[in-house]
């Protein structure tokens, strides 16, 4: 977890391979299907393009299809899911479901101003539609309403972890990997 521009989509890489499981992004599983044109695709496009979150039916529908996949079947990272309440309520009917658990909630706290500034740089070399700033604001703004009280969801089950989401990339994946590593695996 963390706002926009935190920095999860890169780390997520980086935890995935070191514990040698997928790194499910929902935000990447939505674009791939805008560029391709599909239903979802273009269902999800007009949410994403105004900042807002996809609707909750859709959005676990296909976590769901996702992490029945055969590759998910050892383990997943899960990066930019769940930003509802009502997904964590999913998520965790779908993981009792496949015989999953949670392990770890990484948390990266970053500031947001700083995080603008990350996110209109990626503006130029990415080219991500929803990277202008008044959708970078909505987004942070939704971030708040609708994700923020989830931290305290996992802090209470005693699965956060938070780490400083500032300083080099290879930092943060260093400082994940020392927190993630202490943490018993189911
Ligand atoms: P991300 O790449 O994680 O920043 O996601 C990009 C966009 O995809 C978000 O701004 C939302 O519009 C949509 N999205 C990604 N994950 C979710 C989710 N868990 N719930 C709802 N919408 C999502």
């Amino acid at each position: 977890m963390g706002p926009p521009g935190a920095g999860k989509g890169t780390q997520a890489k980086f935890i995935a391979e070191h514990f040698g499981i997928p790194a499910i992004s929902t935000g990447d599983i939505f674009r791939a299907n805008v560029s391709e044109g599909t239903p979802l695709g273009i269902e999800a496009k007009r949410f994403m393009d105004a900042g807002e979150y996809v609707p909750d039916e859709v959005t676990n529908l296909m976590v769901r299809n996702r992490i029945d996949e055969p590759d998910a079947e050892p383990g997943f990272l899960l990066d930019g899911y769940p930003r509802t309440l009502a997904q964590v309520e999913e998520l965790d009917g779908m993981i009792r479901h496949t015989g999953h658990a949670l392990d770890a909630v990484v948390v990266l706290t970053v500031d947001q101003e700083e995080v603008v500034g990350r996110l209109l740089q990626r503006a130029q070399t990415e080219g991500r539609a929803d990277d202008t700033a008044e959708v970078i604001r909505r987004r942070q703004e939704i971030y708040g309403e609708e994700t923020a009280p989830l931290i305290d969801v996992y802090r209470d089950r005693g699965l956060l972890i938070e780490v400083d989401g500032l300083g080099e990339v290879a930092e943060v994946t260093q400082r994940i990997f020392d927190a993630l590593d202490a943490v018993p695996q189911s």
